[in-house]
């Protein structure tokens, strides 16, 4: 219930004048606020309000029902992290499907790989699609890759619909369990991803913050304990205008070939554009946790 017991401040309205300021049941109690220079963009699709501004410190800011999903200047950490931990954890990889991801920054970061064939995209919203063009080339120049294939739908019934073994690797790159992406949380899609994955396939999640969302993550890592007969991690890295500045992944294989998640296997292409964020330290680095987290994923 809010203090008032009136609904939540829209913060677009800016609790502080001239500020965005990202409030939500999500995160109660607090909010990290960005200066806005300017809105550059509102809308409301089928499924979301969808807003852009230009901020003055963290560059175009990309906003989905009032939450965060991406500045220019820190979405490297979030795109390459989320990409890489998987990929350069299995050898080779070639056929990579991408869960959400509508902004089009992990397909950036799936086209640095030379032996990836195929790159399928399953985003639920068109209008996310069309605003990371038009307002995030960097980000959406993802899409230009030949090797891209985009459905619009949702990746629930996208993935119910994949022949068994398909890919070698599926990246859910979703926004939080509010709203469209709440499915992509629960067990049946974590099932639908393991049919739909190679043996020793692996598969990485956005998996909220350790220091907000425990009670989220215990569940998510007991659902994929039960259904991910290879291995089950989970790695953090910093992202500063996340909420608590920090944001998770669950890394998990199929049974088959072993994935030594906390070693990668494979370089990366850098000569188009240089990694901002990631290397092969801060890849191992990221499954190492605080003591809290730990006790609670590595007892599940
Ligand atoms: N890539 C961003 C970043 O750098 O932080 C964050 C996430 S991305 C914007 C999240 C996407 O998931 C959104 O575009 C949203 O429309 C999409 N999405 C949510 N639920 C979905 C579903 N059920 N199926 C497919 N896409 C979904």
């Amino acid at each position: 219930m809010e203090p008032d017991g009136g609904k939540e401040p829209d913060s677009v309205s800016a609790v502080i004048p001239g500020w965005f300021s990202e409030i939500s049941s999500m995160w109660p109690g607090e909010a990290h606020s960005l200066k806005i220079e300017k809105i550059l963009f509102q809308g409301k699709s089928d499924y979301q309000n969808v807003m852009v501004f230009q901020s003055a410190t963290y560059g175009k800011v990309l906003v989905l029902d009032g939450v965060i999903q991406l500045t220019e200047r820190d979405e490297c950490a979030y795109q390459e992290m989320i990409t890489h931990l998987p990929l350069c954890s299995i050898p080779n990889p070639k056929k990579v499907l991408v869960i959400g991801g509508g902004d089009g920054g992990v397909l950036r970061e799936v086209a640095r790989y030379s032996s990836v064939e195929k790159i399928d995209i399953c985003e639920i919203d068109k209008m996310v699609i069309d605003v990371s063009k038009q307002f995030f080339p960097e980000v959406a120049i993802g899409y230009e890759d030949p090797r891209v294939t985009l459905h619009v739908g949702d990746g629930v019934a996208f993935l119910k619909a994949v022949p068994a073994g398909t890919y070698d690797a599926v990246i859910v790159d979703s926004s939080d369990p509010i709203g469209p992406a709440k499915e992509l949380f629960e067990k049946p899609f974590f099932q639908t991803v393991a049919n739909a994955l190679r043996p020793g396939g692996v598969v990485c999640t956005q998996a909220e913050s350790i220091w907000l969302h425990m009670h989220i993550i215990e569940d998510i890592v007991a659902n994929c304990r039960e259904i991910f007969k290879g291995s089950v991690n989970y790695a953090w890295t910093t992202v500063p205008t996340y909420p608590s500045g920090v944001i998770g992944f669950m890394l998990c294989s199929t049974e088959g070939t072993a994935v030594d998640f906390k070693h990668p296997v494979n370089s990366i292409d850098e000569s188009k554009r240089p990694l901002r964020f990631y290397n092969s330290e801060i890849h191992t680095a990221a499954f190492c946790l605080p003591s809290f987290a730990k006790k609670v994923i590595d007892a599940k």
